[in-house]
């Protein structure tokens, strides 16, 4: 059975972080699809928010799809028939398709500001009723809209919703989704700036890129409503929606960086082989026949149905993940292995990055293994260096809390040089009451697990952003279940 028009599907990520191992899972499945239908598939960059949106982040983003294997049919580093595939760069054509629906009356301009909408808000919470906005400006007539605009008035554009009923689309492993629309605000389609949202982009894109299904997480289920009703606005016909399940922790919340690593940088970083990673993404939600849980991607390709999904709540787990990619590596040969040694950190370049880390501190070359160890390992031990865990006078908990504030403020840091790095943490440790000297052992220690180690930037962008934060994560917690030491004792002085 199939159908005339040819299967485009995308992946349409936000460049605002690291590259997430959920991206990798859903494009999984849209690659996947579009190659059991011999479609398209293809990579759109959502870079609509701006002070969010990184040009590192896009490229960390494609680096890391080709890295798993997943290469698109059209995208804004090879261009196709509909680009550009960078949202950025399609600013006018929101605009245009913007104004045809502020024309049909589908979406109004409006001149509420910031503080009437706080307002709002704060009452319609103290009265307990719905908290969205109330459509005042829905209300008002076209010649005031545009007058206030034509004098330079500040506006968004809003989509209106219909106030009553339901919105039913089917999703393709829900079946019937219903939504009540008095629950859904009138969303903003336009910010003030001129720049759309997610919600008019991501259709308008969808739309015009041909895509015949979006494949996409399940948190964005509830946004499906909402792009129902603009595909009415525009009469165009919708796509088919499928919500994949989201993958969790085991303790069954959304995955998070809390709990395991969620960038795809950590899993390169830790070697762990790309079709192993893809192996065990494709068993999340889905099997491929009985128990069996190894297969490659051609075979998941050969056999992939929708029917196969159980919307279960997959547990992405660490361990089992490590399991299987025990079994990859154990099926390679020798020269196999070696060749993925090599493409890890046995890399020319990568031993040449550390090599100004250790040369002062060899007297022979048997020394540089001893000495750089710890760049190749993966979770360190740090019971052997438990007394420098915890710094003197400090808590195991003011300690562990220091070290997740720092990770959380790496996260964010955009440059991972030597150069970068310095300020950045002197800063740190300056706003968080610690001594540099205090703060840079503690740092040097939790990614290391020794007292001495080459200059400690540098070390860290030796061991790059991923494995240095879940070292510091891991660190925490093992401070964290430090006892906490004896109150201080009397000391008589004379
Ligand atoms: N930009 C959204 C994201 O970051 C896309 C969601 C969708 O696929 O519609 O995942």
């Amino acid at each position: 059975m199939s159908s005339a028009i040819p299967v485009r599907v995308r992946i349409a990520p936000s460049p605002t972080g690291d590259p997430h191992v959920g991206t990798a899972y859903i494009a999984l499945f849209n690659y996947v699809f579009a190659k059991k239908n011999a479609g398209q598939f293809i990579l759109r960059i959502e870079d609509t928010d701006r002070t969010r949106s990184t040009p590192e982040s896009e490229t960390a983003i494609m680096e890391s799809l080709r890295w798993v294997g997943l290469q698109w049919d059209e995208g804004p580093d090879i261009g196709g028939p509909c680009g550009p595939y960078r949202q950025s760069e399609r600013a006018e054509i929101y605009r245009q398709h913007v104004a045809k629906l502020v024309e049909s009356g589908a979406a109004y301009r409006c001149f509420c500001t910031a503080e009437r909408l706080e307002a709002l808000r704060h009452e319609q919470r103290r009265q307990g009723l719905f908290v969205g906005y109330d459509g005042l400006c829905r209300g008002r007539t076209r010649t005031e809209s545009e007058t206030r605009a034509g004098a330079g008035e500040p506006f968004v554009i809003r989509l209106a919703m219909p106030r009553t009923g339901e919105i039913i689309f089917v999703d393709r492993l829900r079946g019937e989704v219903k939504f009540d629309n008095a629950q859904i605000d009138d969303q903003i389609l336009m910010k003030t700036d001129g720049f759309p949202t997610y919600h008019l982009a991501n259709v308008v894109d969808d739309h015009l890129m041909g895509i015949t299904h979006v494949i996409r997480a399940e948190e964005w289920l509830s946004s499906t409503p909402k792009h129902m009703v603009l595909y009415q606005a525009f009469g165009w016909q919708p796509p088919e929606w499928i919500h994949m399940p989201l993958l969790r922790n085991a303790d069954k919340s959304k995955i998070s960086k809390r709990k395991n690593p969620v960038s795809l940088g950590y899993y390169r970083a830790s070697g762990f082989l790309p079709e192993a990673l893809l192996n065990y993404l494709g068993t999340m939600g889905w099997s491929i026949a009985g128990d069996r849980e190894q297969f490659t991607l051609d075979e998941m390709i050969a056999v992939f149905t929708f029917d196969r999904i159980s919307l279960g709540g997959p547990v992405f787990d660490l361990v089992k993940l490590s399991a299987m990619n025990g079994d990859y590596l154990r099926a390679l040969d020798d020269a196999g292995v070696v060749a993925r040694l090599r493409t890890w950190r046995l890399s020319d370049d990568y031993l040449r990055s550390l090599i100004p880390l250790a040369r002062e501190r060899m007297q022979r070359l048997d020394q540089f293994l001893p000495l750089t160890e710890f760049f190749f390992s993966g979770d360190l031990d740090y019971a052997p260096v438990v007394k420098d865990m915890l710094p003197k006078g400090r808590t195991p908990k003011q300690t562990a809390d220091c070290l997740v504030t720092f990770v959380e403020a790496l996260d964010v840091q955009r440059d991972f040089s030597p150069a970068g790095l310095e300020p950045m943490a002197r800063a740190f440790a300056e706003k968080s009451g610690w001594a540099t000297k205090e703060f840079f052992m503690l740092v040097r220690v939790a990614i290391s697990a020794r007292k001495a180690t080459p200059p400690l930037f540098e070390t860290m962008t030796g061991l790059g952003k991923d494995m240095a934060r879940r070292r510091l994560r891991q660190a925490a917690e093992f401070v964290k279940r430090l006892p906490e030491p004896p109150p201080p004792t009397d000391q008589k002085t004379h």
